[in-house]
């Protein structure tokens, strides 16, 4: 596995592409445990992430995750927009200087990428939240010496499934309390998005 600048790209083309298409069905999920604003939300955010970054020319991977968390900071809003921000700001720092990136070097973003979701929303595994779907995909880099795409994309949807299971305890979900369950969080299928986007890249 080996990412240049134009696989960042495609990623985040390909990210916007699935957030666009699931716009609704992201606020849906939202209707039922938040305030039917998230997939408004990400297709905001998106749209303007790469809107900018085809216009620009980029030499480093970090460059354009650092663009790419400006742009969500600012234009995803809600809770979520910051979080989102955050990750690929600290996925930027953590490649910093390796380009292109290989599996090593993405882990490592990857990592650092939880780390500061994990920081900024104080959320640990387990309350329905966007870190259930992060956490399970960090971990299956950090043991899988020869990622296959296929397997990213299962280990993300099966994480995402299962926030379906257990009651938030986080953000606006936890306001629902019980009556979370048995719902997808949103931001875990945002991030499920995401990890489906990156598989393709990586399937080439
Ligand atoms: P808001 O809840 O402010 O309307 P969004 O609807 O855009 O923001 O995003 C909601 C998503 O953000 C949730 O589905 C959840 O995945 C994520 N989220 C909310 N609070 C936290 C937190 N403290 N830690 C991690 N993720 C969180
Ligand atoms: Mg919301
Ligand atoms: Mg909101």
């Amino acid at each position: 596995m080996e990412l240049h600048v134009k696989d960042i790209i495609q990623w985040l083309e390909k990210t916007n592409e699935k957030i666009q298409l699931n716009k609704d069905y992201l606020t849906a999920l939202d209707q039922a445990v938040g305030d039917s604003d998230h997939g408004i939300n990400m297709s905001r955010g998106f749209h303007e992430v790469v809107n900018q970054v085809k216009t620009k020319d980029y030499t480093t991977v970090s460059d354009v995750l650092k663009d790419t968390a400006m742009i969500l900071m600012s234009k995803v809003g809600g809770a979520s927009g910051p979080l989102f921000g955050t990750a690929f700001l600290r996925f930027s720092m953590g490649v910093k200087g390796i380009d292109p990136i290989n599996q090593d070097a993405f882990t490592k973003g990857l990592e650092d990428a939880l780390a500061g979701i994990m920081q900024r929303g104080k959320a640990t595994t387990g309350e329905k939240t966007m870190v259930d779907v992060w956490s399970p995909v960090v971990n299956y880099f950090k043991v899988t010496t020869n990622v296959q795409a296929d397997e990213v994309t299962q280990t993300a949807k099966q994480a995402m499934e299962q926030t379906k299971e257990i009651m938030a305890t986080k953000g606006r979900a936890s306001y629902f309390k019980e009556k979370s369950i048995g719902h997808i969080d949103p931001g875990a299928a945002s991030s499920f998005y995401i990890f489906e986007a990156l598989s393709e890249v990586i399937k080439g």
